[in-house]
C-alpha cells in the first residue's frame, strides 16, 4: 500500500496523514461521460476510499475519442457507463470501493445516496443536472467542484456552503450558461484541463487543507490560449434561493417534474416514465421480436432499431429515443413499442 502510493506520500502536502484521509473518504461523482471518468481514474488510482457513479447512458463509439475508461468491447455491448466504468476502476485498483448506479440522477434518487458522501463532483453536462447538485450540496451541506466542457474550453469552480458563493449566486454575473451543448464538438485536451481542475481541488479537500483551495473560477481556452481566474467571493448573495438565507431549493422542485428531455447533441430524447416499477427485459425484448426490427439486448438494457429510429430501454422503464428531438413523437413510439 505505501509502495502504490509512495509517489503521492512523498508530496509534502499529502504525505501519510493525507494519505490516510484518502482512505476514509467518499466521493460521489454525477456522470460518467468525459469529465466523469477522468475524475473517477485519478481519484482511484489516488487511492480514496469509496466512489459513487451515478450515469443514465450507455457507451457509444463517438464517445471513446475523450471517455477514458472505455473500450471497443463496451461500445459493441452497449454496456451502460456506470457499469462499464466500474469494470475498469476494479481492474485499476481494487482496493476501492466503487457503487455504480444506472440511472437519471432524479433529487429524490441522488438524494439517498447522499449519506457519508464527502464530497460531488460533477460530471453532468445539463444545467439542471448542475443546478439540482448545487441545491443539494446546500441543503446537505457537501462540498462540490463545478466542470464543464465544450470545444477548446472550460471551466470549473469549488463550492464551499456557507463559505462561498454557490452557482446560483453567480448565474447573472458569469457565463455559465451556454456550456451544455456539445454541437460545437470537443477536444479531449480540453477535458483533461477541466479534469485536472476537479480533481486538484478534490484532492485540497480531501486531505483538508482548505486554504490550499483555488477560491477562483477559471476558465481557459486551450486553442485560443486565452486563461482567467475570477475572484467571486464577493458575489455571495443573501438573497440566494440556494444558499441565501431563507434557501427554498428551487432545482430540487424543478427537475423532479421533468419527464422528458431532449439530450444535447444526440438528437436523442430520454424519456423517465413517472410511476416507478422494474422491467422484465426478457419479456420485452421477446414482444419486440415479433416486429419488424432489430432487438439486441445486455443484462441493463434492450435496444430496438427500426428504420432510422433506435429506442433504448433500462430496467427503471426509462427510455432513450435516438434519431429524433421531437418530444411528441418520441413518446408515441415508447408508448407504441414498450406500453
Ligand atoms: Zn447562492
Amino acid at each position: 500500500m505505501t509502495e502504490r502510493y509512495s509517489r503521492q506520500i512523498l508530496f509534502s502536502p499529502i504525505g501519510e496523514a493525507g494519505q490516510k484521509k484518502f482512505r476514509e473518504k467518499h466521493v460521489l461523482l454525477l456522470g460518467a461521460g468525459a469529465l466523469g471518468t477522468g475524475n473517477a481514474e485519478a481519484l482511484v488510482r489516488a487511492g480514496i476510499g469509496r466512489l459513487t457513479i451515478i450515469d443514465r447512458d450507455y457507451v457509444e463509439c463517438s464517445n471513446l475519442q475523450r471517455q477514458q475508461l472505455y473500450a471497443e468491447h463496451d461500445a459493441r455491448e452497449r454496456l451502460p457507463k456506470a457499469m462499464a466504468a466500474k469494470q475498469r476502476l476494479m481492474e485499476v485498483n481494487s482496493e476501492v470501493q466503487v457503487d455504480a448506479y444506472v440511472m437519471d440522477g432524479i433529487p429524490a434518487e441522488v438524494e439517498r445516496l447522499l449519506g457519508g458522501v464527502d464530497l460531488m463532483i460533477d460530471a453532468t453536462d445539463n444545467f439542471d443536472a448542475r443546478m439540482m447538485m448545487n441545491d443539494l450540496a446546500q441543503k446537505y451541506q457537501i462540498p462540490w467542484i463545478y466542470g464543464a466542457c465544450v470545444s477548446s474550453y472550460g471551466i470549473s469552480y469549488t463550492i464551499l456552503p456557507g463559505k462561498t458563493p454557490c452557482l446560483n449566486c453567480l448565474l447573472d454575473q458569469v457565463p455559465i450558461g451556454g456550456m451544455t451543448c456539445d454541437t460545437a464538438g470537443i477536444i479531449s485536451p480540453a477535458v483533461q484541463m477541466v479534469v485536472a481542475h476537479q480533481t486538484a481541488e478534490a484532492m485540497k479537500i480531501l486531505v483538508e487543507d482548505w486554504s490550499a483551495l483555488r477560491q477562483k473560477l477559471v476558465s481557459f481556452d486551450l486553442w485560443k490560449n486565452q486563461h482567467s481566474a475570477i475572484g467571486v467571493s464577493v458575489m455571495r448573495n443573501e438573497a440566494c434561493p440556494s444558499c441565501g438565507n431563507n434557501p427554498t431549493y428551487p432545482f430540487l422542485e424543478y427537475s423532479q417534474q421533468m419527464k422528458t428531455a431532449v439530450l444535447c447533441g444526440r438528437d436523442s430524447v430520454q424519456i423517465r416514465p413517472s410511476e416507478k416499477k422494474v422491467w422484465n427485459l426478457e419479456k420485452v425484448a421477446k414482444t419486440l421480436a415479433k416486429q419488424q426490427g432489430e432487438v439486441e439486448q445486455n443484462p441493463y438494457l434492450v435496444s430496438f432499431t427500426k428504420k432510422d429510429r433506435r429506442m433504448v430501454l433500462f430496467k427503471d422503464g426509462r427510455a432513450l429515443i435516438h434519431g429524433t428531438k421531437d418530444i411528441t413523437e418520441a413518446k408515441t413510439l415508447y408508448h407504441r413499442y414498450f406500453g
